[in-house]
């Protein structure tokens, strides 16, 4: 049995010289193949570069005739060197052309080599290539050759990933690794971002591949093991994360992983080859990753993040925080990619250098979207598999309407989607002109367009917009994005900050609404076959009193000197506002028994978003201060169909004969019981909506900060008196004959159109 020159140690240091070597990518590619052949004392070794139409190319060789380079081309699947490929798994024969899947490639001249070994080259779990050496003799391989050769190919799919191999190969081919790519994945914040990767999580980098002494490596990589094993169990056994929900779950799981012999047998093996335990830990994970990705097994699929996770645990332990990949100072215009990402993190970043976030977990209600949204940040998520599709500083574009990301777009892509965003901009700098415009429609009704916030980061967009107060502070986003029910103090201090940074302009506190898709991570889950009618918001305020008087004296203490609006969301009877009410009353008797500062005046309020009150208007009229529709739960109870499930969401319009009646009829009620009334659902922000609103009769729209602009544009250019004419004489008519339509949406579109407003 031949034995390799130098072992695989040699190799791979000879190997970094030549890829620091100033030569031409082609020259280095030929030196390295040179090298590998002549350390595996085989005739032949062949670098096959994935492109990115899949098929492998020969990029370069020793020992096959030189001109079948960048000639001979195999699809996945074809031949041995595409059975590689689409297998991502190492393949050893001692006579290959006895294989049934051997194709015969007269240009290369290899009818007369028997030994063949090949394996994947993978960078990330992505098949980059594949690199094979083949012996005239019968030859077997051995475990140990393989693992070298794996190792070798470790260094090369480094080689391929930085790009340098562009324009080597086929003219008008690309590789797969620096290939464009589309993804799709679910929009979570609109809006249009072009910048360039920063990757949240930079990856770990393995530069020290080649170790000096095997046991010394073992060792290393079983003092890791101890220590990320350990570190584990403290975790599951601290009673604190019980509250993180899922967390402990996942923990299970690396444990799982932690103690598995065969995840811990290959990294052993891989670094008895010559490498060091981090290279070996990266090997290893590189082979795992290529296999789960190919797995149709979702439970599996989902495993490998948890797997990745320990993985890079693992990695920080042997490599020590320096060696994370070395990101330079946030650049201008920063797209972050991540898996996942908590509220905090995306927080920490400068704001006004991203221009995006790509993840591959988070859905439309996690909280991360909910402050992307604030931020105005486009969000792509549920793109799977992206972290390792890209690389640091690679060009990238989200489009958050669309639910898209373009990864190294082609310059024709990426100039249409640069027009999309000049448009966009110029559309917001529109918007920004009318900024100090008085919110009034051409026939001189003023109508108070406010905002919907929740965190401090959305407050600069009152200034921004214009607008005239807060129509709807949502409270529960403070408690979403925490990682522990926050106290009394900080409840106060936040509200404070909201105060200070309105100045004269109204706020309207919504207190608590958490429940249904609202869930908080430290608040034990309650099982509940329909959540959205379950036990939620001003429900678990009146079962739990603390909670409500808690906030309460937050809120009257942080309004001291002020007026003090709150509203309780979710009221279905006014008998369940007179109560909510009654305790915050309470609060403030017990303020003056104490000599507490207090609010100048304190407005208290309801959400009518359950039919229910519809019925009783007179009632809450005449017992609340003032009135806000939420007409995101308004419509979804109205039509029983739930707002968060897109098989129901969209199928009965707000702008229906039903929903506009309904809402008229509130809007009638409230001015006779000369009580105010706001709209603050999604629909307030949508200019054909919003519009459809004033001609009913709402004064006060309340909506988020991109929304103010698009809608002042509607209504500076409104006149509301045939409007309104238009759909009393639409929403009255009953008589026999009259047309009824399913939704007042196209003659509502119309009327905007024949009268030149804006939508
Ligand atoms: C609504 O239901 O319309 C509303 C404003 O409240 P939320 O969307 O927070 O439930
Ligand atoms: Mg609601």
């Amino acid at each position: 049995m031949p034995s390799a020159p130098g072992g695989p140690r040699i190799l791979l240091r000879r190997l970094r010289e030549i890829m620091a070597e100033p030569v031409p990518a082609q020259a280095r590619l030929d030196r390295i193949v040179i090298l590998i052949a002549a350390n595996m004392v085989s005739e032949v070794c062949s670098l096959y570069v994935m492109r990115a139409d899949e098929t492998l190319e020969l990029y370069a060789t020793e020992g096959l005739n030189r001109e079948a380079v960048h000639q001979t081309k195999l699809r996945l699947g074809e031949g041995l060197v595409g059975l590689i490929g689409e297998s991502a798994e190492p393949l050893a024969l001692s006579d290959a052309q006895n294989h049934p899947a051997f194709s015969y490639k007269p240009e290369t001249g290899e009818e007369i080599y028997h030994g063949f070994m090949g394996v994947p080259v993978l960078r990330a779990g992505n098949t980059l290539g594949v690199l094979v050496v083949q012996n005239r003799t019968y030859r077997v391989y051995t475990e140990e050759e393989i693992e070298a050769l794996q190792t070798t190919a470790m260094v090369l799919a480094e080689l391929i990933a930085s790009g340098e191999l562009t324009g080597l190969g086929e003219p008008g081919t690309e590789t797969a690794a620096r290939r464009p790519l589309h993804c799709r994945g679910v929009a979570l914040a609109d809006g249009l971002g072009l910048g360039h990767v920063v990757l949240h999580e930079p990856r770990v980098v393995v530069r020290n591949i080649i170790a000096s002494d095997v046991d010394s490596e073992l060792a290393r990589l079983e003092a890791a093991i101890a220590a990320v094993r350990s570190s584990i169990d403290e975790m599951l056994e601290r009673g604190d994360i019980a509250h993180q929900g899922d967390h402990r779950d996942v923990l299970e799981t690396f444990r799982m992983f932690a103690n598995d012999q065969g995840w811990l047998r290959r990294m052993r093996e891989a670094i008895r080859t010559g490498i060091t335990a981090e290279a070996a830990v990266e090997r290893v994970q590189s082979d795992s990753r290529a296999r789960l990705m190919r797995s149709t097994d979702p439970y599996l699929r989902e495993r490998l993040h948890d797997l990745e996770d320990l993985t890079n645990r693992l990695l920080r332990r042997l490599v020590g925080r320096d060696m994370v990949e070395k990101q330079d100072a946030l650049p201008d215009n920063a797209v972050l990619v991540a898996r996942a990402m908590g509220p905090a993190a995306l927080l920490d970043y400068d704001r006004s250098r991203l221009r995006g976030l790509v993840l591959e977990e988070g859905g439309e209600t996690s909280h991360i979207a909910i402050v992307a949204r604030a931020l105005a940040i486009p969000v792509v998520s549920a793109v799977e598999n992206v972290t390792s599709l890209v690389e640091a500083g690679d060009a990238i574009i989200v489009d958050g309407d669309a639910g898209e990301v373009q990864i190294r777009p082609p310059a024709d892509i990426e100039s249409s989607y640069a027009v999309k965003a000049r448009l966009r901009a110029r559309r917001q700098a529109q918007y920004r002109l009318l900024r100090d415009k008085p919110s009034r429609s051409i026939d001189g009704v003023s109508v108070s367009l406010l905002l919907n916030a929740g965190l401090l980061v959305d407050l600069p967009h009152l200034g921004e917009t214009g607008a005239d107060g807060v129509g709807l502070f949502r409270t529960e986003l403070q408690f979403m994005i925490a990682e522990r029910m926050p106290s009394a103090k900080d409840q106060q201090a936040l509200y404070a900050d909201v105060f200070a940074s309105m100045g004269d302009r109204p706020v309207t506190f919504r207190t608590l609404d958490i429940g249904g898709d609202k869930l908080l991570p430290y608040m034990p889950r309650v099982e509940e076959e329909n959540p959205a009618l379950g036990w939620r918001a001003i429900r678990i305020a009146l079962d739990r009193p603390a909670l409500l008087r808690i906030q309460a004296r937050a809120l009257l203490k942080a309004a001291a000197g002020r007026h003090l609006r709150l509203m309780f969301p979710m009221v279905a009877t006014s008998a369940e506002f007179r109560r909510a009410k009654a305790l915050v009353e309470g609060e403030l008797d017990y303020l003056a028994r104490q000599g507490s500062p207090r609010p100048t005046q304190v407005s208290m309020g309801a959400m009518v978003e359950v039919p229910s009150l519809l019925f009783e208007m007179d009632e809450i009229a005449r017992a609340a201060d003032f009135l806000s529709i939420g007409s995101n739960d308004l419509m979804q109870f109205l039509f029983a169909a739930d707002r968060g499930n897109k098989l129901v969401s969209g199928r009965f319009d707000n702008l229906s004969p039903a929903a506009l009646r309904a809402l008229r009829r509130i809007a009638q009620w409230a001015g006779a019981a000369d009580c105010p009334v706001t709209v603050c659902g999604e629909m307030a922000g949508r200019p054909l909506e919003a519009m459809t609103l004033i001609g009913l009769g709402f004064r006060r729209l309340s909506m988020s900060a991109a929304s103010v602009g698009p809608v002042k544009a509607m209504l500076l250019a409104l006149d509301t008196r045939p409007l309104t004419e238009f759909l009393d004489r639409s929403l009255d008519a009953v008589a026999p004959g009259h047309d009824h339509v399913e939704t007042l949406r196209p003659a509502l579109l119309a009327f905007a159109e024949q009268n030149q407003i804006p939508i």
